[in-house]
């Protein structure tokens, strides 16, 4: 059977990880990847938005991060591909902003993710039979909102918010709602966007990735071709974790090659025999 050479989702410099870049690279060499995209955060807030929290994601932080980046690129120059990569939270909450980062800044890969709804973290949200159903619409309206309009080559963990819900001891499926599943799936069909296979809930006491077989076969059957692989790795020792169980995974939903990105360009590498 083939392999993962590529780790698409990662962080270094975000707050919620803070490890040297260099630190991930030489995990991925020793993991014998030959490839990964480095997609730290930035998440975007409404421009009302009072909180100290954008701070955060400043352009001297950026700037941080494309100097780790170069280092990097010629430190592992032909041991390992590290492809400028950025993680944009919601950008359709400032979507001047957003266009405004990504005109100044030159990425290979762009994951669109929602973390938030309206400023409120999923995380921090409070999950009860009472207020699930809500949650789940509200966030598939914003997943919509983003498939639809927003400018980035692959959506991060679709289903993120059965994290949380597990996390409060409740169950929230975005497979309950087939209709507006199928409309977000599509709509990333008809702009080539792709979805990730994030493997992080398998290690978090989720016990399945995010999204798991279910979303990626209806993807798969919807015309979907673009897929990548991330561990959502915030420290060196989850680089490409679980990659023999996301092989499996996008081999049985039907996929055989999964994407690389150049310059915000897709590629494909074989998956299959
Ligand atoms: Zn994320
Ligand atoms: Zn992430």
């Amino acid at each position: 059977m083939k392999r993962i050479i590529a780790d698409y989702h990662m962080h270094s410099i975000s707050p919620d990880a803070r490890i040297p870049m260099e630190k991930m690279c030489l995990a991925a060499i020793e993991r014998g990847l030959t490839e990964i995209a480095v997609t730290d955060h930035v998440e975007i807030y409404a421009p009302d938005y009072q909180g100290k929290e954008p701070l955060m994601f400043d352009d001297a932080y950026l700037d941080r991060y494309f100097v780790e980046w170069e280092h990097c690129r010629e430190k592992f120059d032909g041991r390992l591909i590290v492809r400028r990569g950025i993680e944009l939270g919601q950008p359709d909450c400032n979507r001047e902003n957003a266009k405004r980062i990504l005109e100044k800044y030159h990425f290979d890969y762009v994951l669109g993710s929602i973390h938030k709804l309206y400023a409120v973290d999923l995380a921090f949200k409070h999950y009860s039979e009472r207020t699930n159903d809500s949650i789940a619409r509200k966030n598939l309206e914003l997943l919509y909102e983003l498939a639809d309009i927003g400018d980035f080559d692959c959506m991060g963990h679709i289903d993120l918010i059965k994290r949380y819900a597990t996390r409060q001891g409740q169950q929230v499926s975005l497979m309950k709602y087939p209709e507006e599943l199928t409309a977000i799936l599509k709509r990333l069909v008809e702009r080539g966007k792709g979805l990730e296979i994030n493997t992080s809930g398998l290690r978090q006491g989720l016990g399945e990735t995010l999204p798991a077989l279910d979303i990626l076969k209806l993807y798969r059957q919807l015309g979907g071709e673009v897929l990548t692989v991330g561990s959502d790795a915030h420290r060196d020792t989850d680089v490409a974790a679980d990659f023999d169980a996301a092989l499996e995974l996008a081999l049985a939903a039907g996929f055989t090659k999964l994407a690389l990105y150049e310059n915000r360009k897709c590629s494909f590498y074989s998956i299959a025999d």
